[in-house]
């Protein structure tokens, strides 16, 4: 085990990049087919509040970063999370050093992203009510899925017949959540005041992600790691190692590369937890 401590104490600079492991967590639902139905009911944008609904690690995650922004809070740090989770943003880090390329849940904005609009942060009640929409969501599924799993057919069939049939079951039910929570929620939202399209949430999941919400802090970004170059910077990567896109693995690695002085701490998804609580 690394001592983190005394490398954060050693290095000049400390970069940190959080996965999207931190919105999944240990889901109390099967998100599979969810997110399947959600794409073809065109609400992917809200497949983040609902991970967090069903994210059962949630505390665990939120004490281990928790912990670690304390430790660095008063480095020269910069923190980039593909996590797009609300409580991962309201993390004591330093300030204006949390950079979410992906886009936050609590943010909304154009679906067309028309040029003449705003992204808005939604306000506290709006913030409540969809908590309250998401985590209902999430207890129908949970209910959803334990029948759907142990109802028994009463005609003997072979189980690969019998399974089918409870997952078409499953899905037309999970079908019918979606469309429930997709209209609610865009009620919720509103309509764009520029071109009247409906507003959703402000996510790279969106049809037209609006980047603008997070294109100044990443300029920020760019120039500091520009000037991470000559330090001893250390690079600290948590999870990712499933993520497909390259934000955080091949970048890390690259950045590491470059820069002689660099030192690059990486934890995959399965033990990420596990390695900051004993640190
Ligand atoms: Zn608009």
């Amino acid at each position: 085990m690394e001592d983190l401590r005394k490398e954060i104490e050693n290095a000049d600079m400390v970069l940190v990049g959080i996965s999207e492991f931190f919105d999944l967590g240990e889901p109390s639902i099967e998100l599979g087919i969810v997110s399947e139905v959600l794409r073809e009911e065109e609400a992917d944008w809200l497949i983040v509040p609902v991970m967090e609904a069903a994210n059962d690690s949630l505390e665990r995650n939120l004490a281990a970063l928790t912990k670690l922004a304390e430790q660095i809070k008063k480095k020269n740090c910069f923190i980039v999370s593909l996590a797009q989770s609300e409580y991962v943003a309201n993390i004591d880090w330093r300030e204006g050093r949390l950079v979410m390329p992906n886009g936050r849940a609590v943010f909304a904005q154009c679906s067309e992203a028309c040029e003449k609009s705003e992204i808005e942060s939604l306000n506290d009640t709006q913030i409540d009510k969809m908590h309250e929409l998401c985590s209902g969501f999430v207890k129908n599924l949970q209910t959803i899925q334990s029948v759907v799993n142990e109802s028994a057919v009463k005609i003997p069939l072979p189980e690969e017949v019998q399974r089918a049939m409870r997952l078409i079951q499953m899905r037309e039910q999970i079908r019918g959540e979606v469309q429930s929570l997709k209209e609610q929620a865009t009620k919720l939202l509103g309509k764009c005041p520029c071109c009247g399209a409906q507003r959703v949430l402000n996510v790279v999941q969106a049809k037209h992600y609006d980047q603008r919400g997070y294109q100044k802090k990443w300029e920020f970004y760019s120039k500091w790691l520009y000037g991470s170059m000559s330090r001893k910077l250390l690079l600290l990567r948590l999870g990712g190692n499933h993520s497909q896109i390259g934000l955080l693995r091949e970048p890390f690695e690259k950045i590491a590369e470059l820069n002689p002085q660099a030192k690059l701490i990486a934890q995959n998804d399965e033990n990420v937890n596990d390695w900051l609580e004993n640190v």
